[in-house]
């Protein structure tokens, strides 16, 4: 057998690994084409309470087409149409709709109102739902609002000194859609070990996209020395990205949300690039990143995948009806 001769890094083709599944999830594409529907069905402006997805790119893109977006449903005129983000809602804020005689389009993702409809089931039978989640994300806001009395948030395995509970026999965990797996397990550990008893959720709370995206990213991180996640900084999903990749040992990741927002210098003595997106984030900022770095010699595009996705969830069925009519409606009552 011939010796073989390690190619030296410096003489490796330069490359880009490309995560697949990346991008888009079906609660996200369900909210933002709800969005357009609305626009298209009703003329513009259509009123979204808080981002309708955690995207730059996209915010400003429905902005353009006429969506206002807003912090309150109180903030919007009475006779308007008002829609809630994939992250969903407390009951509270439908409550605020009805009295500020707003028509509602719910594009909250279904595997939100799966997580909702646990906690209320769950704080029927009164039991104490430990939320792990992260402070003062909107999702945790919504979920919480579901049951205040019977859900505590815990925000990391650090918390769990502080969570106190009524019956120790009655306890169980839901979590956030958007967390780091890993993490989450380390959490629900540490509440095991103090609540023996401890419930775990009927099906997993952390949603497959989350999950697939994770996976594809470790794939990478093992391959690459850079890896950059398309995505907004507020956006959960695309930051534990970044995070789980570091973990995964790659030697630097960053979080971008666009092209022009990448460091050259980032790309010292870097061979394979492995880029992916968040779940909020449209392919077109992908393609202009995978340009940006063919213009400087990564010009070779290796696909990762592993992972098929082929979920899909119907639009809000409020879109069926004539919500600038009844928006009139309700102003005379
Ligand atoms: S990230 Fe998951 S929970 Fe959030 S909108 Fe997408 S599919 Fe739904």
């Amino acid at each position: 057998m011939g010796r073989m001769t390690a190619t030296p890094a410096t003489n490796r083709p330069k490359r880009v690994l490309l995560a697949a599944p990346r991008g888009y999830c079906a609660g996200v594409d369900r909210a933002v084409i709800a969005v357009e529907k609305a626009l298209e069905q009703y003329g513009a402006p259509v009123y979204v309470r808080h981002e309708i997805v955690h995207n730059k790119y996209v915010v400003q893109t429905l902005e353009r087409k006429g969506a206002i977006f807003v912090d309150q449903a109180t903030e919007v005129p009475p006779g308007n149409i008002v829609m809630f983000s994939a992250h969903g809602v407390a009951p509270t804020v439908h409550e605020e709709a009805r009295q500020g005689r707003l028509a509602t389009i719910d594009a909250t993702c279904p595997l939100v109102t799966k997580v909702h409809k646990e906690a209320i089931r769950y704080a029927k039978e009164d039991f104490d739902i430990l939320l792990i989640g992260h402070e003062g994300h909107e999702e945790v806001i919504g979920t919480s609002g579901e049951a205040p009395d019977h859900i505590q948030l815990v925000d990391g395995p650090e918390d769990v000194a502080k969570v106190e509970v009524r019956d120790p026999s009655r306890v169980v965990w839901l979590s956030q859609t958007t967390l780091s797996v890993d993490e989450t397990m380390e959490t629900v550990d540490a509440l095991k070990d103090k609540f023996p008893q401890l419930i775990s959720p009927p099906s997993d709370d952390i949603c497959y996209a989350t999950q697939n995206r994770q996976t594809a990213i470790k794939e990478l991180a093992g391959q690459a020395e850079l890896v950059i996640v398309v995505g907004s900084k507020n956006s959960s999903n695309s930051i534990r990205m970044v995070e789980v990749a570091k973990q995964a040992g790659v030697p630097a990741a960053y979080l971008v949300d666009f092209a022009s927002e990448i460091d050259e210098a980032w790309l010292e003595g870097v061979t394979s690039v492995g880029l992916s997106s968040g779940a909020s984030v449209p392919d077109v900022l992908v393609q202009e990143v995978l340009e940006w770095l063919a213009q400087r010699g990564y010009a070779d595009v290796e696909i990762v995948k592993t992972a098929d996705e082929h979920l899909t969830f119907s639009l809000p069925k409020e879109l069926r009806r004539d919500l600038r009519a009844e928006a009139a409606e309700l102003v005379k009552e």
